[in-house]
C-alpha cells in the first residue's frame, strides 16, 4: 500500500480524536472531574499529533528529487517529535490543573453518565489504535504504529480515570480524583519523553534493528569464502526507508564483471529479504593493506546485531 492510502488512515484518527474529545469534554462538563478533564485535555494532543501525522506521511511519501536524493523519509520522525513535545505541553497542562484541585477539592456531579460517555469514548479509541497499529506493522510506518500506540496508552489512563472516579463517587474522597490526573499527567509526560528521544534517535541515524541486520548478515555470511569477505557494515533508516553499506573484498584480480554481478547477487537477496532497502556496496582487493584499514568507527569487526555475530572470515589482514 502506498503512503496515499496510509493517510487515509492518518485521517481516520484524526476524526476519531474529534469525537472522542467531544465526548470526553462532554463527561468532564457533567461531573466537574479533573481526572476526566485531563483525559479530555490528552484527546486534544491527539487531533494535533494526527494531523501531523497527515502530512508527515504526505511529505514522507513524496519520491527523491533533485534537492533531495534519499527521498523525504525522515519527515516521519519530526512528526513523532512534534507529537512528544504536544504530549509535555499536554501533561504541564494537567499537572498544574490537578495540584490546583488537590489544594482546594471539590465535590463530583452526575458521575455515572459521566463514566459511561468515558467509556463509550475510550472503546472508540481502543479499536481505532488497534487498527493503526496493526496497519503500521504491515506497512513499516513509524507514523501509523507510533499514533496507535499513542491511542493505546490513552485507553490505559481513560480506564484508570473511570475506575477512581467511581471511586470518589463511591467513597467521597475527593481528592482521589487530582491524585489520578497527577498519575494520568505523569504517564502522558513518560511517553512524550519517550516518543522525543526515539525521534532524536532516528533523526541522528540510528542503525537498522536487530531483525533488520539479522536478515542481511545472513545475507552476507552465505557468501562469504576463503575468496569472499565482507566488512564495514554500516545501517539506518529514514522512516520507512532503509540504508545499507559494507565493503566486499575480492581477490584484485577478479574482474569488474565478476565482482559487480556477485555484488548485484548480494543486492537483489538483500532486497528480496527487505524491502525498500538501499544497499550500496564497496569493492576492494583483498590483497591490499588499505582496504583493511578503512573500516569506520562502529563498523568494526565482527559484524553483529546484538544478538548475532558474523565472525571473520578464513581469510584475515
Ligand atoms: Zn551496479
Ligand atoms: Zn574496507
Amino acid at each position: 500500500m502506498a503512503g496515499k492510502s496510509l493517510e487515509r488512515y492518518a485521517w481516520l484518527s484524526v476524526a476519531t480524536g474529534v469525537v472522542v474529545l467531544g465526548l470526553k469534554t462532554l463527561a468532564w462538563y457533567l461531573t466537574d472531574s479533573v481526572g476526566l478533564l485531563s483525559d479530555a485535555l490528552e484527546s486534544t494532543v491527539n487531533i494535533g499529533a494526527a494531523l501531523v501525522a497527515v502530512f508527515a506521511l504526505r511529505a514522507a511519501n513524496r519520491p527523491a528529487d533533485a534537492e533531495h536524493h534519499f527521498g523525504h523519509g525522515k519527515a516521519e520522525y519530526l512528526s513523532a517529535m512534534v507529537e512528544g513535545f504536544l504530549l509535555l505541553a499536554a501533561s504541564a497542562a494537567i499537572i498544574a490543573t490537578a495540584v490546583n484541585r488537590l489544594l482546594s477539592p471539590q465535590p463530583l456531579e452526575q458521575v455515572g453518565i459521566g463514566l459511561a460517555i468515558s467509556m463509550l469514548a475510550s472503546a472508540l479509541n481502543g479499536v481505532v489504535a488497534w487498527i493503526l497499529i496493526r496497519v503500521g506493522r504491515e506497512h513499516r510506518s513509524v507514523v501509523l504504529v507510533a499514533d496507535g500506540k499513542h491511542l493505546l496508552t490513552d485507553v490505559w489512563t481513560s480506564a484508570g480515570v473511570v475506575v477512581a472516579v467511581g471511586a470518589v463517587a463511591l467513597t467521597g474522597w475527593e481528592r482521589l480524583d487530582p491524585i489520578i490526573a497527577l498519575v494520568v499527567g505523569a504517564n502522558i509526560l513518560w511517553t512524550g519523553w519517550g516518543l522525543l528521544r526515539d525521534s532524536v534517535s532516528g533523526l541522528l541515524d540510528e542503525r537498522l534493528s536487530d531483525d533488520d541486520i539479522d536478515e542481511v548478515v545472513a545475507v552476507l555470511a552465505a557468501h562469504e569464502s576463503p575468496t569472499v569477505h565482507f566488512h564495514a557494515l554500516q545501517s539506518r533508516a529514514a522512516g520507512r526507508q532503509r540504508f545499507v553499506s559494507f565493503h566486499m573484498l575480492v581477490p584484485g584480480s577478479s574482474s569488474v564483471r565478476a565482482a559487480h554481478d556477485l555484488a548485484q547477487e548480494i543486492e537483489d537477496e538483500i532486497d528480496a529479504r527487505l524491502p525498500e532497502t538501499v544497499v550500496s556496496i564497496h569493492i576492494e582487493p583483498l590483497e591490499d593493506p588499505r582496504a583493511w584499514g578503512d573500516i569506520p568507527r562502529g563498523a568494526e569487526h565482527p559484524m553483529h546485531s546484538s544478538r548475532t555475530r558474523f565472525d571473520e572470515g578464513p581469510v584475515s589482514g
